[in-house]
């Protein structure tokens, strides 16, 4: 019987230093060939030992098998062009070059199922696998051929869904989305976003999760995050339309951030994923930080719905602060577990 409370995270962990260049986004690979797939493999048993001895509840891969969370799949499909680039603005953030879909996407052969059926062999606990979502994919990419963001993600999201049903069947137990753009384009999110993420997740045969953040501490998100104002309400606008949707889970940022916890009582029916360790900050939260964090969620979450996680994902961290601070998660969530008798 799993207890209350079960621990899991957002998705990325850091990599260790002799497969990737430690605190880098995007950092690329040190090692080649028949070497590199050994060591992802690696770096995958060490994340996942790392979380089982922290007390972590449904494990992830770390995302070690991939440079970036959206574009290691967008490389993998016909339709993009990654030699010529395009300049766009992200989120409205900040400005990158970025791939060209000069075609109709197509995904020729399975990307990550492989790695997923790796994941579920290599630990007993419950795992969970993560897709970049649809809306999260348009806006990485300038479109030179659907000329229809909306076109776009869907048929993206026909592709994450035939990939979500291989991953599927590998038996992991959490197929997650990754949608950090439905916190910038509401109207989209509206329109069309919540409708092609759940035409992502159509059909599939485990439990569904859209994670929702403000994303890394970069500097581009820490500028951002200033003009927020003292509230961030924007979850207030996608968690109802979330809370209508096929979708279980909705993993949120919420730890050191100015997210009035009250909203979350918005995803009424859904299983909630509360940020209680911030990735922003290599400051290791207590396992009492962590706890207060839960506590004051649970007053709007019933605690059968209720799964403590990270902010988002912890790949910009250096490895011991990560591990220490999944330690805080396992630990702080004992604690809310043994004060509600169910430990
Ligand atoms: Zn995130």
């Amino acid at each position: 019987m799993p207890h209350l409370l079960p621990t899991t995270l957002a998705g990325s962990l850091p990599k260790p230093s002799w497969l990737a260049p430690p605190n880098t986004l995007w950092a690329p690979w040190k090692l080649e060939g028949d070497d590199l797939a050994e060591g992802k493999r690696d770096a995958v048993r060490l994340v996942l030992r790392d979380q089982e001895r922290a007390g972590i509840d449904i494990v992830t891969d770390g995302e070690q098998t991939r440079r970036h969370f959206v574009t290691t799949f967008i490389e993998a499909l016909d339709g993009v062009d990654f030699a010529n680039r395009r300049t766009v603005r992200i989120r409205n953030r900040y400005d990158a070059d970025v791939p060209v879909v000069t075609g109709p996407v197509a995904r020729r052969h399975p990307v990550f199922v492989e790695d997923a059926a790796f994941l579920r062999g290599a630990t007993d606990r419950r795992v969970k696998f993560t897709l970049p979502g649809p809306m999260t994919m348009v806006d990485t990419l300038f479109d030179a051929h659907y000329r229809s963001r909306e076109k776009l993600a869907f048929a993206f999201a026909e592709i994450l869904n035939a990939e979500a049903r291989e991953i599927a069947a590998t038996g992991v137990d959490v197929i997650q989305f990754d949608e950090p753009a439905f916190n910038v384009y509401f109207d989209e999110v509206r329109d069309w976003g919540v409708a092609a993420l759940e035409r992502a997740a159509l059909g599939l045969p485990c439990t569904t999760a859209v994670h929702i953040c403000y994303g890394y501490g970069i500097e581009a998100n820490i500028q951002w995050k200033k003009t927020l104002g003292s509230e961030w309400r924007q979850y207030e606008q996608t968690f109802p339309l979330l809370a209508r949707s096929t979708i279980q889970q909705v993993s949120l940022e919420c730890a050191n951030s100015r997210v009035p916890i009250d909203l979350i009582g918005l995803l009424a029916g859904k299983d909630v994923l509360v940020g209680a360790i911030d990735v922003a900050s290599d400051r290791v939260e207590t396992p009492e930080d962590v706890a207060a964090t839960i506590r004051a969620a649970l007053r709007h979450v019933p605690a059968e719905r209720l799964y403590p996680c990270t902010n988002c994902g912890m790949v910009p961290l250096s490895r011991e602060t990560a591990r220490r601070k999944l330690v805080a998660l396992g630990a702080g969530a004992a604690l809310v577990r043994a004060e509600l008798g169910a430990g």
